[in-house]
């Protein structure tokens, strides 16, 4: 199947190749060439205080229950001074260091060494040997795609550890919190650091490397398109999928561990914090091939915001609420808890069918069905860095149709579930909502800018077609 799909796409873009003959001289699409200003800044921006924000964050709920107001007012008015705070930090342990060592290890084990037998008996997965987008230099980098099947070893020794051999307590990721940030933050810097140089000396694809001459834009954005060591290890599939995202529903579990040994019971928030974003988790494992059609890998270079975001932002941030839980056991009302289910599950419904939407419709090159009906579409074409000229379809009706993002709606629909499951006490577990509007709708303005470049007037078509971004007939 998959080799009748390759000679199927080599003999396209050879047709593609004979109607073009011109040669483009740099990629169409992609992260800028050029840096302004206003890029520059908040590069600068972030690369100072991302790290500080985590920081900060983690700090509040260690030493003032999460209140993100607290620390500020305690040093506004002289009663703490920073040294104060930073001296009751814990600091990094030989422990941590063991616990993360191993973890990355075990990860990379799971990722290099267990080629994906999961697609072998689950019906309707995708796993095994896939090939990713044309990148913008015309490559098609193929992928082992065995995420799920790392996600289910891991949660089984998981599982098995915590109730029959009992090697380490299940709070242990709670009980180390502040040492495996630093960790994180190490191995965050290394990689993005390595990529960096690897991006000049040593490219995977040197086509596909960008250089604006901006040392903060290139460390931050990144050079290397598909940064590899090998044919397989590839930086973006592992760092976002492995440390980053098989960490998630374990810090869930392990803050769950932590409020049963310390108040005897596991709250109804906590359990919807982990159901909802386990089952975000699981989607995005289910679905990883798909992700190999998605922003981070078509078009993102792999640098620090990468590297690093998926390091420490991704595994501190995106778990605060059952951090936040673990300080303030919330016991929702049945209504509450029943509400803020229905709100994740129809935000995650949303969320799947639009993404499934347009997998099917680029999978099949518009032989579907949409709704029962067949789907409408913009025909589009746009050109690589070798010359050649692809041809692209975007479709307008499905969800697609009411607006150009209702993906991220959904997302965010579901990320307001897991805040709401948190109460209305503090601010701290309401940052992820906050951030992901941010994200997303700074997404949803990058991808459009960079679709506007690639398509050109055909984009503009579209845009006719589908004029809202994100909420039908607001925005
Ligand atoms: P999309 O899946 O929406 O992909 C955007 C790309 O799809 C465009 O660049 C274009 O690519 C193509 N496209 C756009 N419009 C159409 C259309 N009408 N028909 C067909 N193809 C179209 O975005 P992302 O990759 O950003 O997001 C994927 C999912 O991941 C989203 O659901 C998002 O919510 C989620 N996400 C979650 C994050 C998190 O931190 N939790 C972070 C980022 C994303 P092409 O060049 O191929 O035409």
């Amino acid at each position: 199947m998959a080799g009748h799909q390759e000679k199927k796409l080599a003999g396209e873009r050879k047709h593609q190749n004979m109607q073009n003959g011109t040669k483009a001289s740099q990629g169409q699409w992609g992260r800028a060439w050029e840096v302004d200003w206003f890029s520059l800044a908040s590069i600068l921006f972030l690369l100072m205080f991302a790290p500080l924000i985590v920081y900060y964050f983690i700090m509040s709920c260690a030493q003032y229950q999460c209140s993100l107001t607290d620390p500020l007012l305690d040093l506004l008015a002289g009663n703490k001074h920073l040294s104060d705070i930073w001296n009751r930090t814990p600091t990094l342990t030989y422990r941590a260091a063991g616990i993360y060592s191993l973890w990355v290890t075990f990860q990379v084990v799971l990722y290099m060494s267990i080629p994906d037998f999961c697609h072998k008996f689950l019906p309707g997965y995708v796993g095994g040997v896939q090939e990713g987008a044309v990148t913008p230099a015309g490559v098609v980098n193929k992928y082992e795609i065995n995420g799920l099947q790392a996600w289910i070893i891991t949660h089984v020794l998981w599982f098995a550890n915590a109730f029959c051999l009992h090697f380490f307590s299940p709070t242990i990721i709670f009980d180390n919190w502040i040492p495996l940030l630093w960790c994180a933050n190490i191995l965050g810097y290394a990689v993005s650091t390595f990529a960096m140089i690897k991006g000049y000396f040593f490219p995977t694809n040197a086509k596909d490397c960008k250089f604006t001459g901006n040392f903060f834009y290139d460390y931050m954005m990144g050079i290397e398109f598909n940064p590899r060591i090998g044919k397989w290890f590839d930086f973006k599939l592992f760092f976002n999928g492995r440390p980053g995202i098989v960490a998630w529903t374990l810090i869930n579990l392990s803050f769950a561990a932590k409020q049963q040994e310390l108040y005897g019971e596991v709250t109804n928030s906590m359990i919807l914090v982990n159901v909802l974003q386990g089952i975000y988790v699981l989607d995005f494992f289910w679905n990883e091939a798909w992700y190999l059609k998605t922003i981070d890998i078509c078009h993102d270079h792999f640098g620090w915001y990468l590297g690093w975001g998926d390091c420490v932002w991704l595994p501190y941030l995106y778990t605060l609420q059952g951090l936040y839980l673990v300080y303030h056991p919330v016991q929702l009302s049945t209504a509450h808890a029943v509400g803020v289910l229905m709100l994740g599950l129809l935000g995650y419904y949303i969320f799947r069918v639009t993404n499934h939407q347009k997998d099917l419709f680029r999978r099949t090159n518009g032989n579907c069905r949409i709704w029962g009906k067949r789907p409408e579409y913009i025909e589009c074409s746009y050109t690589s860095v070798d010359g050649t000229k692809y041809y692209s379809k975007l479709m307008t009706s499905g969800f697609w149709g009411w607006a150009r993002h209702f993906n991220y709606t959904g997302d965010l629909m579901g990320s307001l579930a897991y805040c709401l499951a948190c109460g209305f006490e503090h601010i701290l577990p309401y940052f992820y909502i906050i951030y992901m509007s941010i994200l997303l709708t700074h997404r949803c303005l990058r991808d459009e800018h960079r679709c506007s470049s690639k398509y050109g007037k055909d984009w503009k078509r579209y845009t006719a077609a589908v004029p809202y971004r994100l909420l039908p007939g607001i925005f």
